[in-house]
């Protein structure tokens, strides 16, 4: 089995390869992993991190937040957001890139600690339209980006999506090219975007040529996921 940082590597490399380097940036998805894994990740010279579940989410943060206060990690939360999780989201990360419905975005805002300044936020799309998912639909997300745009602890930085798990190479290739024409519509409707998130263990190469700037890789980096202990 290898480890983290050779893990790290083998990602850093490809990323490079694909055209990303200096400007994809490499969020390490730690869902499911410990602290010590996560502490392996920083001495590899990683500080982007990645959590889907609000409460395991929480408390890493806050752990890292005492053993190691000066450590500059930035903590994206990518997962399903309940309302009555808003509020430990809203005080512990610095970016939500699972953002797709008003209320919840509202709440981030109402309960985000002003001293912190705009929580960075992304817009999820439902790119294939998927009934299951979550996301914000193609054809609702300008009037969403228009009923949130003003609040003003929100920063909204541009589009993540989770492409059809199903999908091929070709399927994902003109889900990231529709992704990235949609992104590029925002910009050129007047919206200061400079994030699309799409890309994961699976697909991040592809993603990348596609004109992905945020990667979001888990297991190629930790290696696979036990949910079992969770
Ligand atoms: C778990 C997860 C990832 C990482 O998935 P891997 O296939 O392990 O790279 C990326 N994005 C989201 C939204 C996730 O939930």
């Amino acid at each position: 089995m290898s480890s983290i940082s050779e893990n790290l590597n083998r990602v850093r490399d490809k990323i490079a390869k694909a055209g990303g380097d200096g400007r994809v940036k490499l969020l390490a998805v730690s869902k499911t992993f410990s602290v010590d894994a996560i502490k392996e990740a920083v001495d590899a010279g990683q500080l982007c991190f990645g959590e889907n579940y609000a409460q395991e989410a929480c408390a890493k943060v806050d752990w890292f937040a005492s053993h190691y206060p000066s450590l500059p990690i930035e903590w994206h939360f990518i997962g399903a957001l309940q309302s009555n999780k808003t509020r430990s989201v809203a005080e512990r990360f610095d970016w939500i890139e699972s953002l797709s419905r008003v209320k919840i975005a509202q709440r981030l805002n109402d309960q985000r600690p002003p001293e912190k300044g705009p929580v960075n936020v992304l817009v999820e799309v439902n790119i294939d339209d998927e009934e299951s998912k979550s996301g914000v639909s193609v054809s609702d997300l300008k009037d969403f980006l228009r009923s949130i745009s003003s609040l003003p602890l929100l920063r909204i930085r541009g589009l993540m999506c989770v492409p059809k798990a199903q999908a091929n190479d070709e399927e994902k290739k003109a889900t990231f090219a529709q992704m990235r024409k949609l992104y590029q519509s925002c910009i050129d409707e007047g919206y200061p975007f400079d994030t699309l998130s799409m890309g994961m263990s699976a697909d991040y190469e592809l993603a990348i040529r596609e004109g992905s700037n945020l990667v979001r890789v888990g297991s190629a980096i930790f290696g696979a996921r036990d949910y079992s202990k969770k």
